[in-house]
């Protein structure tokens, strides 16, 4: 793994100087608050916005190691929030007492600011980590099949590449090999005798001394005894399937092996009025390959919630406009985001305040500073229990589709964005064609096969962005974000031609199954409803015009 550490380094580097540079107008502005907190010393909110820049000196500065800063940051809060403690009109000779102390801190802070600045960069302290980026590129899948039957390794291709895998065959070991080493694929087919006794556990027994990660291997074979089970287990392959191969079996596997390698990152939205800090916090995150956004004006949460959809919210405690506390209430208000995870990060290190923070429902706190490891688990901890929790409330259990109530609410939400943003939308039902007699002839169990290898058609063939759920029984629904009426009929269309050339198997029959769509979409139809229903009149038509086809809703 690589350490891209130094670069963390920079980057903490240039946004200390960032916010060192705006320290002089902080400092400023500190005393500008001073002078009119002693015209009018009764003035609640000038005593918060003053209370507020010591604060933020303190946190700020301590995250970037400017621990003296900090320290001054810190005398001039606690000295405030005594007199925040006061009746207001009680509050004009307390602080007339703390004045010269309060100047006194700002004074001593243009000092530092200025030795911080003269110091040398090179010795300047920041604050030390090392990190290992373990974010994944995504990628096409690929795998290789190396067979010498050149017809069964064809038969299986063209399955595979039904469900969105691009599959390369070799009929001898030693081209796999050479084409392996060059470029890996995401995983391997690999039958067992070849001519020659040449032996298929092997040559990947070989290749997993050879590489260094080698990819995961799945041996087919029609040798259904001990002994090539066991040397496939002792090269290190992962399954063993006997021929003929059920392709949709194979799939299954190969989609376990190689999806783990690229989780989805997770989504933290950054809310924090000091753009350094947000951008500091949120490099550490995107080191480990979190995705990140940052938010520096409060107003525009809700906005930002909706598009941008975090599985977790970073939250600074004070914000010129409004408290972290009250915008959590604010957020938590809201239907949709009851139980998103709210992370309060904050130099404030009052207990009391703190309980009182948490109390609004956030799920945890933070002080800054903090180090970058113990952010990254906190965060993750976190954002994972919400997935998983998620994931139990909107998925269908056989399938791990969406379930119906996910996609009706996204087809809501979804259709308000593009009416507002403008933009086009697709919608369509999708219903297998005399599925009743799967269940009849082949078994419950056979159905249900298919049902699992529709909803995986459909997930690995579909953008990110599109939204794949199961609908009901055998019907399912497909929301094609950015997509006009024909583009949309043609990808379904596509994968309808897939779907019906997929072999499935129960017992000793082979079979295979159709489906028919209805499609409607935005902007020919406005409301969701009339969305639905227009999408289900056209897979009616499909269904009377002979099933196996897709119809549009014009
Ligand atoms: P059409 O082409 O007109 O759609 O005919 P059909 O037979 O597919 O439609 P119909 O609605 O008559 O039958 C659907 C069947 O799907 C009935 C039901 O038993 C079956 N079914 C619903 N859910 C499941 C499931 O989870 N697993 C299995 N195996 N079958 C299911
Ligand atoms: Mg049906
Ligand atoms: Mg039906």
């Amino acid at each position: 793994m690589e350490n891209r550490s130094p670069s963390l380094r920079e980057k903490v580097k240039q946004l200390r100087r960032t916010f060192l540079d705006k320290l002089p107008g902080t400092l400023s502005e500190a005393r500008r608050l001073c002078d009119q907190l002693v015209r009018a010393p009764s003035d609640s909110a000038t005593l918060d916005d003053l209370y507020r820049t010591f604060h933020s000196i303190k946190g700020t500065g301590a995250s970037f190691g400017l621990m003296e800063i900090s320290a001054e940051g810190a005398g001039g809060e606690q000295l405030l929030l005594q007199l925040q403690g006061l009746e207001a009109g009680g509050r004009g000779a307390e602080l007339a007492g703390m004045l010269p102390g309060l100047e006194a801190r700002i004074l001593r802070l243009e000092e530092l600011l200025k030795l911080a600045r003269d110091q040398d960069e090179a010795t300047a302290e920041a604050p030390s980590f090392a990190l290992s980026a373990t974010a994944q590129q995504k990628a096409g899948k690929r795998v290789f099949i190396c067979d010498d039957d050149e017809l069964q390794a064809e038969t299986l291709s063209a399955q595979l590449s039904c469900f969105g895998y691009a599959v390369n065959i070799f009929t001898n070991p030693d081209s796999m090999r050479s084409a392996l080493l060059v470029a890996p694929p995401d995983a391997v087919v690999m039958d067992i005798v070849f001519p020659g006794g040449v032996n298929g556990t092997d040559v990947v027994a070989n290749l997993q001394r050879e590489m260094r990660a080698p990819p995961p291997v799945v041996f087919v074979s029609s040798r259904r005894d001990f002994e090539p089970r066991l040397r496939a287990v002792q090269a290190g392959g992962e399954a063993y399937f006997t021929k003929p191969v059920k392709a949709i079996e194979l799939v299954e596997v190969l989609d376990s092996l190689t999806l783990g390698q690229e989780p989805e990152p997770f989504r933290v939205l950054v809310v924090d009025d000091e753009p350094e800090v947000a951008a500091y916090h949120s490099f550490i995150l995107e080191q480990v390959g979190m995705t990140t956004r940052l938010l520096h004006e409060p107003s525009s949460i809700l906005d930002v919630l909706a598009e941008f959809k975090p599985d977790l919210v970073l939250m600074d405690m004070y914000m010129p406009t409004c408290t972290g506390r009250d915008l959590s209430r604010l957020i938590r208000q809201v239907p949709e985001f009851i139980s998103l995870p709210i992370v309060f990060l904050s130099s404030e290190t009052n207990k009391v305040k703190q309980v009182s923070a948490l109390r609004v429902g956030a799920e945890g706190f933070l002080t800054k500073p903090i180090q970058p490891e113990d952010l990254i688990s906190a965060v993750a901890i976190r954002a994972e229990r919400m997935r998983t929790l998620r994931s139990l409330m909107v998925r269908d259990s056989l399938t791990g589709l969406f379930n119906h109530t996910f996609m009706s609410q996204f087809l809501d939400t979804a259709l308000a964005g593009v009416k507002r943003e403008g933009g086009k939308l697709c919608f369509a039902m999708i219903d297998v064609d005399h599925f009743k007699s799967v269940n009849d002839t082949h078994g419950h169990p056979a159905g249900d096969q298919v049902l699992v290898a529709l909803a995986r058609l459909l997930q690995q063939r579909l953008r990110h962005s599109d939204m794949v759920g199961r609908y009901g029984g055998e019907e399912f629904a497909v929301i094609l974000q950015d997509v006009g009426i024909e583009e949309a009929r043609t990808i379904i269309d596509n994968l309808r031609a897939d779907f019906a050339k997929v072999r499935f198997s129960a017992g000793d029959r082979d079979f295979s199954c159709s489906f028919s769509a209805g499609i409607a979409g935005f902007p020919a139809f406005v409301q969701a409803d009339q969305i639905r229903e227009s999408a289900d009149q056209a897979l009616y038509r499909a269904k009377k015009s002979g099933r196996n086809q897709v119809q549009v809703a014009q």
